[in-house]
């Protein structure tokens, strides 16, 4: 989707600081992070939310986790831990709609979420 952000980013038309991608994801840091460690992951193709998503989505979506494995892995957080959050909707907080998994670390992280 031309007017879509994330798509921009994905068809590298609009620069990100590209961490990883293979085929079908991409992740890139957040322009504001919110944690030492705060890096969004995105599928290529636009889908806006979870809800969105129909069975034959069921591949990229193990493949969007998997991604959110390696980045963790690859900035040093498997083994403190760390935060993966999909936010939906209005209520969620969603402000960019095409689906990210946003994974954060590096600190102590609250519950329950605000
Ligand atoms: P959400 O509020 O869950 O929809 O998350 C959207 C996230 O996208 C926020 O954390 C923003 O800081 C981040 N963001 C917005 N624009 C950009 C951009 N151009 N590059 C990287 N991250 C962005
Ligand atoms: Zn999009």
């Amino acid at each position: 989707m031309s007017d879509c952000l994330f798509c921009r980013i994905a068809e590298k038309k609009i620069p990100a600081k590209v961490v990883f991608e293979d085929d079908q994801t991409m992740a890139f840091d957040d322009i504001h992070p919110q944690a030492p460690v705060h890096t969004l992951i995105i599928p290529k193709k636009h889908v806006a939310a979870i809800q969105e998503c129909s069975e034959q989505d069921q591949v990229l979506l193990g493949r969007l986790l998997l991604t959110c494995s390696k980045v963790a892995k690859m900035k040093g957080l498997a083994e403190s831990g760390y935060r993966v959050v999909v936010n939906t909707g209005r209520d969620g907080g969603q402000t960019v709609f095409h689906l990210h998994f946003h994974v954060a670390g590096g600190r102590s992280m609250g519950w329950p979420p605000g």
